[in-house]
């Protein structure tokens, strides 16, 4: 079967009606991006920037990371790379300023997390801003804020990079060539203001891993929960088309950066809703692609509004069956 992976590592990941699918990788690491060749992944549709922290005893200062974020697009040899600011806090607590997110949050991942405590601390944002301004002189820059829940706070942060920008602009430094700025989707509530926000974006990422434990309100990391909400399954996928239908009409790049994208019937449900673009572990690369090789979005796509209209009893077994038939 590996060998098989192998050999798709040079084919291009078009479903049977001809659509092109995205089929990109999760990376955190300088060392993952090797793996782009290796699995021939369209680019990398989420570069974790926490882990050089989470790795750091100290705060990284900001030339290591602007260091990273050019080894990171050199070696990505101009495949897209999507770097995703901090998200520290929560789940991923650093030595050098947990004790101040202990002290306040008792439900880590809906605290003081990520782009909250990047906005309010706004030195660590800056440098960062700094850093992949630096990091992608002369190259596309693509950054992407986690949990944003209101759009206002989008605002805020694109505001800092233009005034690193502004900075660095005036000082004659070389600048990225383009600068696209997106968001992770992955609190709820920046669904119901999605409009006000999607003429301002280029790209959006949905994070089903958070989206799902904020959704369902079932932590993710809590092993008696891990079986008992389903990924295929009417409320998760509703909301989801709710998302793709929102997103019709804007010239924004959509896609599914959780790690639903990576098993098999979560994309195929996912390719079902219209979903185009799929960011996922690079070992599920390989996979994915054999899959929508053998899929029809047509097809699919019928399937999946008849049971989001009205969902058979066992959605998973219904997704099955209909992919066993058809041999998928
Ligand atoms: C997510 O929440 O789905 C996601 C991709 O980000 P992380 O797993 O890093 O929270
Ligand atoms: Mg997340």
């Amino acid at each position: 079967k590996k060998a098989s992976y192998a050999k798709l590592r040079d084919v291009e990941p078009f479903t049977r009606d001809g659509e092109r699918i995205q089929v990109m990788m999760n990376a955190g690491l300088r060392d993952d991006v090797g793996m782009l060749a290796m699995t021939g992944a369209d680019g990398i549709g989420l570069y974790r920037t926490e882990f050089q922290f989470l790795v750091s005893a100290a705060l990284p200062q900001r030339e290591r990371q602007a260091r990273l974020y050019r080894d990171v697009l050199e070696a990505a040899k101009g495949k897209k790379v999507i770097f995703r600011t901090v998200d520290i806090g929560g789940d991923k607590s650093l030595p050098y300023i947990s004790s101040e997110i202990a002290k306040e949050d008792e439900n880590p991942a809906m605290g003081w997390r990520a782009l909250r405590l990047a906005l309010e601390r706004e030195g660590l944002m800056k440098a960062q801003a700094r850093a992949l301004l630096e990091g992608a002189a002369g190259r596309e820059l693509n950054v992407m804020f986690p949990m944003v829940s209101e759009p206002w706070e989008f605002d805020a942060a694109k505001e800092v990079f233009e005034q690193q920008l502004a900075f660095l602009k005036s000082r004659k430094h070389k600048l990225p060539s383009v600068i696209n700025y997106g968001v992770m989707l992955e609190v709820p509530s920046l669904a119901e203001t999605l409009d006000l926000l999607l003429p301002k974006l280029s790209f959006i990422s949905i994070g089903t891993n958070d989206l799902t434990q904020f959704l369902f309100a079932a932590d993710r990391a809590n092993p008696m929960l891990a079986e008992r909400y389903d990924w295929v399954s009417p409320a998760i996928l509703r909301f989801l088309r709710r998302v793709v239908q929102n997103c019709v009409g804007y010239p924004v790049d959509l896609g599914v950066c959780g790690e639903m994208g990576g098993r098999r019937l979560e994309a195929l449900a996912l390719l079902g809703i219209g979903i185009r673009r799929l960011s996922i572990t690079p070992a599920g690369v390989g996979p994915i692609k054999e899959l929508v090789r053998k899929v029809d979005t047509r097809e699919i796509g019928d399937a999946m509004m008849g049971w989001l209209a009205s969902p058979p009893e066992n959605m998973r077994a219904a997704l099955q069956a209909w992919a066993k038939e058809r041999e998928i």
